[in-house]
């Protein structure tokens, strides 16, 4: 079977960034217990790597954040995910004299940043839950959610300014139809479309390629945003088959026996062990 891998593929480097974060925490504080609070990045194989060298998710929601972090005593160690975090947690934690870390990627950052900075409301385009959406929100009572499933209500809105803002794994096209209505309510509103450009090259390449393929296989975990958005976007063409896997495993489930040539692309958070071992069994084919 004819196989291309097509580049950028494995981990961006806010995921790398992050990793490497944790790892040298490990070395730096052999002894203690290390938790990671809600999921570094989205794939379990990776998490599952951090729990076999002690370091464990601590899954929490909304209502649940507070006494989670209250559970925590003075010689642990919170990592919080690079996704970002209500920063209000960070109070909790140095009220407590528990050591914590921010993995957080820094384009995250700087959009965190500018919401800060928003002098006016702000609505911000994001998936409900998302640890991004939830640090986003907590940034001021200026802060909307425009939940990328639900309508939105408009009269919210009472600010004469308003700053358009959004995750940076969304869909390309998802957003353009949602910044299309929000313009149409607010022609004056500023507008900074920060999809960052490890989700943008990866959407755009796909999105791209040619009906040669017969096969597209999207590699990554389904609850990862840039994944999830990646395969929707593959799944518009419906004259080829398109699937999203996590494992070898999930791949030789898959009747190949009518493919011939096969496209592959990975989510951001993907390892690139994964992907090489579903290359190989592919090609051997
Ligand atoms: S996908 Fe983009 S925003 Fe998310 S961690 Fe990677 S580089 Fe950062």
């Amino acid at each position: 079977m004819e196989v291309k891998i097509f580049e950028p593929i494995s981990f961006c480097f806010g995921v790398k960034r992050a990793i490497e974060l944790v790892n040298k925490i490990r070395e730096e504080y052999p002894y203690n217990n290390i938790y990671l609070f809600g999921e570094l990045i989205h794939n379990k194989s990776v998490m599952d790597d951090l729990a076999l060298k002690g370091i464990n998710v601590v899954e929490f929601s909304k209502n649940s954040a507070e006494v989670k972090l209250n559970s925590f005593k003075k010689g642990d160690i919170v990592i919080f995910s690079a996704h970002g975090h209500d920063k209000n947690y960070e109070e909790i934690l140095i009220k407590n004299g528990v050591k914590y870390f921010d993995s957080t990627c820094p384009i995250v950052k700087i959009n965190l940043n500018r919401i800060s900075k928003a002098n006016g409301d702000v609505i911000f385009v994001g998936k409900e839950g998302h640890p991004e959406t939830l640090a986003s929100l907590s940034k001021g009572k200026n802060v909307y959610l425009y939940d990328i499933n639900s309508k939105f209500d408009y009269s919210q809105i009472k600010s004469e300014q308003v700053y358009v803002m959004n995750q940076t794994t969304l869909s390309i096209f998802e957003l353009k139809r949602i910044f299309k209505d929000i313009k149409e309510h607010f022609p004056n509103a500023i507008f900074t479309d920060e999809i960052c450009n490890e989700s943008r090259i990866r959407q755009e390449n796909i999105a791209s390629i040619s009906d040669d393929y017969d096969l597209v296989i999207v590699i990554g975990d389904k609850n990862s945003s840039n994944t999830t958005k990646l395969f929707d976007i593959a799944n518009k063409n419906k004259n080829r088959k398109n699937y999203l896997v996590s494992n070898l495993d999930e791949v030789k489930t898959i009747d190949l026996s009518q493919h011939k040539k096969v496209a592959l692309f990975s989510g951001t958070s993907c390892p690139k062990y994964i992907i090489d071992e579903i290359f190989e069994y592919l090609r051997g084919i």
